[in-house]
């Protein structure tokens, strides 16, 4: 059957929900073993948090800018792979240091790609530490190496696990003994100073927003190692890109994307799912529903809240949604810039506002590594900083501006002590709240995704992509592992796999 066949007969292998990493490379995985799959998206581009904007010649990326998975070689590199699936490469720009990091009582921090480098870096400032530093890092180097050795597809698939057990049995063990376990866990086997302990914390917080007692061991031993394996490698042109090129590989695979398309209700018939209806009241019919919406959103919104199955409420109260972000895209003159400046910066003056709203600055560079995104002489600055969605609630439209200009002027000031003199070399500003956040990324009070209420063991409470509803399944962020763009194409690989399964192709 073509695609056009397909969607005249509204009958289709695999629909959809929405075109973020995680929803497009199910939908590229599949399409590449032959499935027609249609991606409704409700925005006007493919992408979601990894989507971008343009204005008065700046590129911005909306959301995710250090990208993992883009190594050539291994298993975890799944942004290559993904890519690959679909006839489609991207050129990247090696970005030599992750983050800069500037911590209170002066701690500043490079973690460079080099990992010997890093490891020297933060033992000259921690010499009694030296032998736990290496210890700790070379630990989560294990939990690398165990995933990097195994293709990365579907846990739910009991033919692979066992597969991929006789061919990697101690991969596999490797992987079962930490698969419940925390960083901090890690962390305070090796390290004793509360200091170097602390700098671990904003080592998880500054990408799973919990400190390193809440961060699964697996996600800590991917993000710690991969750095100096594959390293952080920005796409020329910018992350939009990314999807930009999935969803074109996805159309040559003979699927389809359709934009402006938002999906008001997954419907349900003898309790299974069987199609989707768009808010212009068209309606579609697949074979499997995918929702790469967050689960809240796809079952309090897309499905009726009082029907929620018993298994979703578990998780509901097992995660909550983590904070949204205010962000300042910024444009600035380049000579605000000192020429050994990083494309990634955190910064935190008190270790006690750490998890704060609007504690921790974020700051991404992108220009560094491909000046093409801004016009010659400038700069793009993205900063954000976790915000609650409550912050900007029941403001009048006025209060709401005036509160906007307030926070990000509080921002632009602190963020003095690493670019001095940045107020007088703005050249363009745009402020992002996480009602920007909710309203342009369709995602439930804007969050970053979930975050454990309490100390769970590791990774073992998030759920894979199948769900209690028959046919019906999620991938993205808020399925195992969770956040990151890596993260959701593992999400995305692990689902297309399931799927591949359950039809037989
Ligand atoms: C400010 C910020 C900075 C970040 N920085 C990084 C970083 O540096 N590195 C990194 O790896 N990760 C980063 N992340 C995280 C990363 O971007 C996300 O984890 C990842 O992109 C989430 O992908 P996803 O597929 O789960 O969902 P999303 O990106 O949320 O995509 C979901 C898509 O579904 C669409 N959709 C939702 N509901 C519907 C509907 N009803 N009908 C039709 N379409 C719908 C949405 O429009 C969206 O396009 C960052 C995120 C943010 C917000």
């Amino acid at each position: 059957m073509s695609a056009t066949d397909a969607q005249l007969n509204s009958d289709w292998d695999a629909i959809v929900i929405g075109s973020g990493m995680g929803g497009l490379v199910t939908a590229t995985q599949l399409a590449a073993k032959g499935a027609q799959v249609l991606v409704l998206e409700r925005y006007l581009i493919p992408g979601g948090s990894a989507g971008y904007f343009e204005r008065n010649g700046y590129r911005f990326d909306v959301g995710a800018s250090m990208i993992f998975g883009f190594g050539e070689e291994g298993t975890t590199n799944l942004l290559t792979r993904a890519l690959a699936a679909v006839n489609m490469k991207m050129e990247t720009l090696p970005d030599p240091v992750q983050i800069h990091y500037h911590l209170p009582n002066d701690l500043e921090v490079k973690v460079h790609r080099d990992y010997e480098k890093f490891l020297q870096e933060l033992s000259d400032r921690f010499p009694h530490e030296k032998q736990g530093i290496r210890r700790f890092y070379d630990e989560c180097w294990q939990i690398f190496n165990c995933l990097n050795a195994m293709e990365l597809l579907s846990l739910e698939e009991p033919r692979y696990l066992t597969r991929v057990f006789f061919q990697h049995p101690f991969a596999c063990l490797g992987l079962v003994k930490y698969l419940p376990q925390n960083v901090g866990d890690i962390a305070r086997r090796h390290i004793s100073d509360p200091e170097l302990l602390k700098f671990i914390d904003m080592e998880c917080y500054c990408w799973s927003v919990v400190p390193a007692s809440q961060t699964p061991a697996i996600n800590g031993g991917m993000v710690f190692s991969d750095r100096h394996y594959g390293g952080i490698n920005y796409p020329k042109g910018g992350v939009g890109q990314i999807a930009q090129k999935l969803a074109d590989g996805l159309e040559k695979a003979g699927s389809r994307i359709e934009y402006k398309a938002r999906v008001t209700e997954i419907i349900i018939e003898n309790n299974k799912a069987v199609g989707v209806k768009l808010a212009n009241g068209k309606e579609y019919r697949a074979q499997r529903i995918v929702s790469n919406a967050t689960r809240w959103d796809t079952f309090e919104k897309l499905l009726p809240k009082v029907n929620m199955p018993k298994s979703e409420q578990k998780w509901q109260n097992r995660y909550q949604k983590s904070p949204s972000f205010l962000s300042i895209h910024l444009g600035v003159q380049a000579d605000l810039l000192p020429p050994d400046t990083e494309c990634h910066h955190i910064l935190l003056e008190n270790w006690d506002n750490m998890t704060d709203e609007q504690g921790t600055i974020f700051v991404s560079i992108p220009t560094l590594l491909d000046p093409s995104l801004a016009p010659e002489g400038c700069h793009i600055i993205h900063t954000f900083t976790p915000s609650w969605i409550s912050e900007w609630q029941n403001l009048s439209p006025s209060e709401y501006e005036a509160k906007k200009e307030q926070a990000a002027a509080q921002l632009i000031q602190r963020l003095e002590a690493i670019f001095p003199g940045i107020e007088a070399k703005l050249d363009y500003q745009e402020i992002g709240t996480p009602r920007t956040h909710r309203r342009f990324l369709g995602r439930d009070d804007g969050t970053y995704g979930p975050i454990p209420q309490r100390k769970l063991l590791g990774l073992l409470g998030m759920p894979f992509n199948r769900t209690a509803i028959k046919n019906l399944y999620c991938v993205g962020d808020s399925t195992f592992p969770g956040q990151g763009l890596n993260a959701v194409a593992f999400s995305g690989f692990a689902c297309a796999h399931r799927i591949k399964v359950d039809l037989g192709l």
